[in-house]
């Protein structure tokens, strides 16, 4: 498989005033292979969303840079940049109540990006908008109605029309599922999947349940106060989590099965994450790591291979690990 998109090095701050910076994401480097789905996740205010969102150059970036099938993308985007990458790069997003236009109807929602980027007359347009509500789930019916007539994970499902009806190669999913009721989240995750495998997609898939993230990704990358600290393949980094923060993630994501989740012991991390205003010194996660060492406090780990020694002498090709345990 040959890299699709890479990040360089990226770094996006936040100048908040009164000589204040928000690190909110420092030095990410990330191959994402094309046809891959690579998970990311972390709490809240790891830095997931703007990482995803500076990718796509919806937020300028500070320094680093992203290639797009080997081609660099610019630092800032103007809004030249977003039209000639639209047929290349998408965002799903989050919320489905807010990123849709009240005012436009569903049919003028999921179309408008080919009247914008294809040269193709309103009946075309009209045919491929009917196309996509059936692959999604929804009806013809449906076109001429507006978004607040449509259920949650509805408005989801035309967010994913929207995005897809360009035939994009990329596309970020930034947190899809968390504004749904458990019991849609599947249903989109799943119609996202079968997407995934019918197109030929690579997606950047952002969310907070690990377990859906292991079921669609093949690599799983684990963010903390703006940094990368685990990389691997998804069942891997799920069932044998190397970093002491990917460790206490996993452990307290919720069972699926009530009866697993009754007896899970529940394991919540303790101490709260730092500011990413005041970045401490050395590694990011020594104020709560149970296993912090006293080179942890001074010395920041950089995200590296293990040795096989290190993972029970099986040789990971994927495994990363930014962590003095592995050193
Ligand atoms: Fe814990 Fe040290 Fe590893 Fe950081 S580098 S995760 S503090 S053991």
């Amino acid at each position: 498989m040959s890299a699709l998109v890479e990040i360089n090095d990226l770094t996006k701050y936040f100048d908040i005033g009164q000589d204040q910076i928000v690190h909110a994401v420092d030095g990410v480097s990330l191959s994402i292979n094309s046809k891959e789905v690579v998970g990311l996740v972390g709490e809240s205010g790891s830095g997931k969303s703007t990482l995803g969102k500076a990718v796509l150059g919806l937020h300028d970036k500070t320094s680093g840079n992203v290639s797009f099938a080997g081609q660099v993308l610019p630092q800032k985007y103007r809004s030249k940049d977003f039209q000639s990458r639209a047929q290349q790069m998408q965002m799903i997003f989050q919320d489905p109540y807010s990123s849709l236009n009240p005012r436009m109807t569903v049919g003028e929602i999921i179309g408008e990006g080919l009247k914008l980027n294809k040269d193709i007359d309103a009946e075309e347009i009209s045919q491929r908008v009917d196309h996509w509500l059936s692959l999604v789930g929804l009806s013809a019916e449906h076109k001429s109605r507006y978004p607040h007539e449509f259920s949650g994970g509805q408005r989801q499902r035309i967010g994913i029309a929207r995005a897809l009806i360009l035939e994009p190669d990329f596309v970020v999913c930034d947190e899809p599922i968390s504004a749904l009721d458990v019991s849609v989240q599947a249903q989109v995750v799943n119609l996202l999947a079968e997407l995934k495998e019918s197109m030929g997609l690579t997606l950047l898939f952002i969310a907070h349940d690990l377990s859906m993230v292991r079921y669609i990704s093949d690599r799983m990358a684990v963010m903390y106060l703006g940094g990368l600290v685990e990389v691997g393949d998804a069942d891997d980094v799920f069932f044998d989590p190397l970093h002491p923060y990917t460790k206490t993630l996993i452990a307290s994501n919720p069972e699926a099965d009530p009866e697993s989740e009754r007896q899970r012991v529940s394991t919540t991390i303790q101490g709260e994450i730092p500011s990413p205003v005041n970045i401490p010194a050395g590694c990011r996660f020594a104020n709560r790591c149970p296993e912090a060492m006293s080179i942890c406090h001074g010395t920041t780990p950089t995200l590296k291979k293990p040795s096989a020694a290190m993972v029970g002498n099986e040789s990971k090709e994927n495994r990363r690990v930014a962590c003095h345990l592995f050193d």
